[in-house]
Formats: structure tokens, C-alpha cells, sequence
């Protein structure tokens, strides 16, 4: 039963409420209609350096804005700074939205936030959005399933080495698995994570791309495989953020390149 008068739904924010709500991975339309909803209720906003700051035009002009990200090492204010805010706002009877990149849950720190308003009493929702790492390869022409190249894809982090608590990645199972391998935060990582996975077996022509700024007017790919890549994003000074992308759906691009933003560097 379709009933297009009631479209798009109007959430109604409570007062006194944190909101942790995915930004989407960049395309300011990819954010979720519930997440635009509440955006515009807003009466303070604490976003992230990955959340796209177009989407504050919607927030109401007497509301606060408060810019709370990290980039490259550099945070504009500490996560126990960032949850005592969120604490202090919502007693205070505002409607609070903690707008985060992709998805809150998926890294980025979304549940211990959850968590610290939970032990504190607050009451909080999360609006998942739409994560960088099924939307960038996307966006780069890459399905990161199909039938006959990957049954699966696995998502994680490449900020191994200086994340104690990361130690327990094993990538000798991660080569092994015949999966599309997705890994966030893993660009300073490239060399390290090419080598596991080559040494534990992965043959050294599988495709791989190393995509920056997905789903933006700045998007660039580039791809190649596990030997060349290194060699190739150094080549083409890809910096943060990017993803990666490993397995045989990266040769899929070549036929379902479709954002026009993506100048490709092609392998
Ligand atoms: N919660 C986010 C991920 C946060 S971790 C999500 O669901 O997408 C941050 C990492 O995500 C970056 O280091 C990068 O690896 C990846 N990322 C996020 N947005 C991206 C984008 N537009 N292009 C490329 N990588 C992106």
C-alpha cells in the first residue's frame, strides 16, 4: 500500500535527544530522508571532517554549529571534549545532532559515543547512513559483490600498527578468504597491507583501486594491481581520505565507470 502524500515522512525530533546520524560518504544527496529530517530541527550540530558541510545549509540559522573533526592526525576537539558536549547540550533540552561520515557505526567512533550517552542516561537514536565503504567503490564503478567474482566483502581497517587494539586483524585468514577486501583508513598503510597479503598468498596480478574523496566532484580512482599499485598511488599523490578495494569486482570498472567526477588513472 503506497501512499505518496505522506512522502518523504517528517521525523519529529524530542528535545533533549542526541541524534547520531550518517552523513552519507560525501554526495551531500546521499544522506537518508530521516537524517535530513531531524538535520533541520536541529539545534546544534557537532560534524565531523568527513561529513560534507553543504548539508549545514538545511540546519536552522539560529542553531550552533560545532566543528568537531580530525583530519591527518590533527583533532579539533578531544572524544571525551566531543561526549561531554553532547552530555551538556542535551541536558540542556536542545535537540542534539552528532552528524558523522558514511554510516555512524562503521569506525568513526559512533558507538563509543552510543555507549558514553547511554551510561549517562541521555537518550540517543543513531540514523545509519550510507557507509564510504560500499558507496565509494560504487561510485568507482565496482559492485563490491557479483555472481561469478565475490560472494562476499569484508570491510575493515588499515590503520594497523599505530591502533594497539586493531592487532587482532589477521591478514593471513583476510588473503586467504576469497573475498572483495575493503579497507578503510588504509592508505598510509598501502605498502604494509600489499605485502601481507602477497606474502600469505594472494596472487600478485589481483586487481586492486585506491579511490580518494568518493562520490565527489574530487573523486579520483586509481587502480592496478597488488605488484603496481604502490608504485602507481605515489605516482598519483593520492592523499586522504581513501579507500581500498581488493579482488576481481575492481576489473568490473572498466565497463561500469559511470560518475562522470571520476578521473580514473587506468591500470
Ligand atoms: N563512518 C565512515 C567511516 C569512517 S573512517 C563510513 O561509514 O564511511 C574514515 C575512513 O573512511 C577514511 O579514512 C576513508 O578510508 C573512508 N572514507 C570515508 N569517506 C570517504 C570518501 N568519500 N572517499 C574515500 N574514502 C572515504
Amino acid at each position: 500500500m503506497h501512499n505518496n502524500a505522506v512522502f518523504p515522512f517528517a521525523s519529529e525530533a524530542t528535545p533533549g535527544t542526541v541524534y547520531l546520524i550518517g552523513a552519507g560518504p560525501g554526495d551531500p544527496d546521499l544522506i537518508t530522508v530521516k537524517g535530513l529530517n531531524i538535520l533541520r530541527q536541529a539545534d546544534v550540530v557537532l560534524y565531523d571532517y568527513l561529513a560534507n558541510p553543504v548539508l549545514l545549509s538545511v540546519v536552522p540559522p539560529d542553531a550552533e554549529k560545532l566543528y568537531v573533526g580530525k583530519s591527518a592526525g590533527s583533532h579539533a576537539l578531544p572524544q571525551q571534549e566531543i561526549n561531554r558536549l553532547l552530555v551538556q547540550y542535551a541536558r540542556s533540552q536542545k535537540i542534539v545532532v552528532r552528524l558523522k561520515g558514511g554510516d555512524p557505526f562503521v569506525f568513526g567512533r559512533g558507538g563509543e559515543e552510543a555507549l558514553y550517552l547511554a551510561q549517562h542516561g541521555i537518550p540517543w537514536q543513531v540514523v545509519p547512513g550510507v557507509t564510504s565503504a560500499v558507496a565509494v567503490p560504487a561510485y568507482a564503478g565496482i559492485p563490491v559483490t557479483h555472481r561469478g567474482y565475490a560472494a562476499s566483502f569484508t570491510v575493515v581497517t588499515g590503520h594497523t600498527g599505530t591502533h594497539p587494539d586493531n592487532s587482532y586483524l589477521d591478514w593471513s585468514t583476510l588473503a586467504r578468504l576469497n573475498t572483495t577486501l575493503i579497507i578503510l583508513m588504509g592508505l598510509g598503510n598501502l605498502a604494509f597491507i600489499v605485502d601481507e597479503l602477497t606474502q600469505h598468498g594472494r596472487p600478485g596480478d589481483t586487481p586492486i583501486a585506491v579511490i580518494q574523496w568518493g562520490t565527489l566532484p574530487e573523486q579520483h580512482a586509481v587502480t592496478g594491481t597488488l605488484n603496481t599499485i604502490v608504485e602507481r598511488v605515489k605516482a598519483a599523490q593520492v592523499r586522504p581520505p581513501a579507500l581500498i578495494v581488493v579482488g576481481h569486482v575492481v576489473d568490473l570498472a572498466q565497463h561500469l565507470r559511470w560518475f562522470s567526477a571520476d578521473a580514473d588513472t587506468p591500470s
